[in-house]
């Protein structure tokens, strides 16, 4: 075991193992957490006292976390020293004990670090960021139904143009490519024709590879198959009729995955039309499903025409005997949407997705928009997920303005409580505070926040208040 320069470990309690990215969990796990700047003074003891209460109704003596504090962020600096946000002590207890928690950071302006949860990100390779958006009863939505929503946003966590490779307008580095870019690379790949860069241009890079989009798909599709119903639903969000080598080909590659790997669990949309209409077709030639499946069949030429009733053949050839006669309705549906348009469909057919598998900035976004549909980034949980460790986190920031008031909503971090409680198999502790959360919102006992947008309106609680009103329905 590493020796740790300031840390106290405590007395008991065993490591979290991976092994091919599953964790073993034993029943008194060391814990790291970091308590976060701003705000994290009043929301990580709110968050503890919710999380060790709900495992002891729930295990009795059976299961316990045993804590450890580690630093980042300005509490780091005050114990390590100046521009020390982020300490060895801390990275090294994060990778020996595979799972952490932590409140939100300040960005540190200064000492060489763009984002210390970007940071945390790279150190550990945590390729997928998940975030469940879910409704609670009562909470104030600026949506009429928000109850209808319930996703889970995947969003890819190492690439894509947050991998910050970038350079400013009129840097000389930026000049150069700009100019090598227009003369030679441009002039030969024949698709971009006479395409030019302004010189007064700022480049970013968006690099979007196989392996890094395959893997996080497949966490994505590993979860929904955990999932019943219609949940059991992966839809792949890119920008690919625009970005076709990048966004494009991660939907093609997330495709590629769901045939290849998950043969045996999956369907894709088009397959499903496909199986559909054969099973469901009286006149059951090629040609008429064809027809069927491919609107504007009759315009097209004849090689596409072959290509359809080819691409026909194949389904039937390959999959109607392990996804016809409807198996394939509890499989894994695989389907795409164009990024755009899922922000539209979450709000206007928010029933009709659950997990949405999808690139570094559109999952940015999506998530944010999904969270303010269900009430807010107050409630909005996050988790940070690689093979060999996992750091759970409130997707808000530090709110200096609120920090040390004991009024801000803990909401999201216990909800990141919750997931954590969820990737151990705690789930008798999750759904207690999953369900105390419910109960309490529903009866407005809620922080500032929610009790504002609350018609009547009603008295706020604090944050311990709330802690102690979740924990009061246990
Ligand atoms: P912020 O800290 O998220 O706060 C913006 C506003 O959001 C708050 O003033 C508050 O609005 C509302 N809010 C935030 N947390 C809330 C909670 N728990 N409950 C209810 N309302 C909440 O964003 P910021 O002011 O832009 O960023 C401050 C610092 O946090 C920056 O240094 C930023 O880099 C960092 N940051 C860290 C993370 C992270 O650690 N994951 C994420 C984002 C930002 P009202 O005042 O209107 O109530």
């Amino acid at each position: 075991m590493t020796n740790f320069e300031k840390l106290t470990l405590p007395e008991r309690g065993e490591i979290i193992t991976f092994n091919k990215g599953i964790p073993k969990i034993p029943n008194n796990p060391i814990v790291p957490f970091i308590r976060g700047d701003g705000t994290g003074v009043d929301i990580w003891p709110a968050t503890q006292k919710v999380i060790d209460s709900a495992i002891s109704k729930g295990y009795g003596g059976e299961k316990k976390i045993n804590w450890f504090k580690v630093y980042a962020g300005d509490e780091a600096c005050e114990e390590y020293g100046t521009y020390n946000y982020l300490p060895k002590d801390t990275i090294e207890a994060i990778k020996y004990f595979g799972v952490a928690i932590k409140g939100p950071l300040t960005t540190p302006v200064g000492g060489g670090i763009r984002s210390l949860n970007v940071a945390l990100r790279q150190i550990f390779d945590l390729y997928s960021c998940v975030r469940p958006c879910r409704y609670y009863s009562g909470t104030p939505s600026p949506h009429k139904k928000p109850q209808d929503l319930d996703i889970i946003v995947y969003r890819e966590n190492t690439e894509d143009i947050y991998m910050g490779i970038e350079w400013e307008a009129g840097d000389s580095n930026c000049i150069e490519l700009i100019n090598y870019l227009n003369k030679t690379l441009i002039p030969k790949s024949g698709q971009l024709k006479n395409k030019f860069i302004s010189e007064s241009a700022g480049i970013g890079i968006k690099p979007i590879s196989k392996i890094g989009s395959q893997r996080h798909i497949k966490k994505a599709i590993e979860h929904a198959k955990r999932l019943k119903g219609d949940k059991r639903h992966v839809t792949l969000v890119h920008k690919g009729n625009i970005m076709k080598y990048t966004e494009g080909a991660f939907r093609d590659w997330g495709y590629e995955l769901a045939i290849n790997e998950f043969r045996n669990d999956c369907i894709t949309e088009r397959e499903s039309w496909i199986l559909d209409n054969i099973e469901n077709n009286n006149e059951i030639t090629i040609e008429n499903n064809a027809r069927l499946i491919e609107p504007g069949f009759e315009r097209l030429t004849t090689s596409k025409q072959e290509i359809i009733c080819k691409e026909i053949k194949e389904v039937i050839s390959s999959i109607s005997n392990s996804h016809g006669s409807n198996k394939w309705k509890k499989m894994v549906l695989v389907d795409d949407r164009i990024a755009d348009s899922i922000f539209q469909q979450i709000q206007t057919r928010p029933q009709e997705y659950s997990i949405i598998a999808t690139l570094n900035l559109n999952g940015d976004y999506i998530s944010d928009a999904a969270a303010a549909i269900v009430g807010g980034l107050g409630m909005a949980p996050g988790a940070n997920i690689g093979d060999n460790a996992a750091i759970f986190e409130a997707t808000h920031g530090t709110a200096p303005k609120h920090a040390g008031l004991n009024r801000i909503n803990p909401g999201s971090l216990i909800l990141s409580g919750v997931m954590m409680l969820e990737y151990f198999g705690w789930v008798k502790a999750a759904d207690l505070i999953t369900n105390g959360i419910s109960k309490a919102i529903e009866d407005k006992k809620v922080t500032y926040d929610l009790a504002r947008l609350m018609e009547p309106k009603v008295n706020p609680l604090s944050c311990s208040e709330f802690a102690e009103a979740i924990i009061s329905y246990f």
